[in-house]
């Protein structure tokens, strides 16, 4: 059996990702990440729930988090100090900002 392996590798194109260097996470798999998503989260930003005069460190219920359930079925509660004030939404900084932004689904 005889095989003259020439393996051409023409398919390596590295395409030059812009915006992608926030990977500080664990090495293991690659997330899906494409040019649309950064677009997305570029109109919204996140903010800091403002203090109000009842309290100067407000939190709201991130709804990402909330929308979940845990595999007890449990709801998750979650509770972060960062909203989206276009959305007028809490969300945890990380994932769930993003996740809001790129799913449709919530
Ligand atoms: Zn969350
Ligand atoms: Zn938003």
């Amino acid at each position: 059996m005889q095989t003259s392996s020439k393996t051409i590798e023409d398919a390596d194109r590295r395409l030059p990702l812009k915006g992608d260097e926030r990977k500080g996470r664990k090495p293991g798999r690659r997330s899906d990440i494409n040019g649309n998503l950064e677009r997305l989260i570029g109109r919204h930003f996140l903010e800091y729930v403002p203090p109000t005069q009842k309290k100067m460190e407000p939190t709201r219920m991130c709804v990402v988090c909330c929308s979940r359930r845990k595999p007890d079925g449990k709801k998750v509660r979650k509770e972060t100090r960062y909203h989206c004030p276009d959305c007028d939404v809490g969300l945890c900084v990380v994932p769930c900002f993003k996740d809001y932004h790129t799913k449709t689904y919530y």
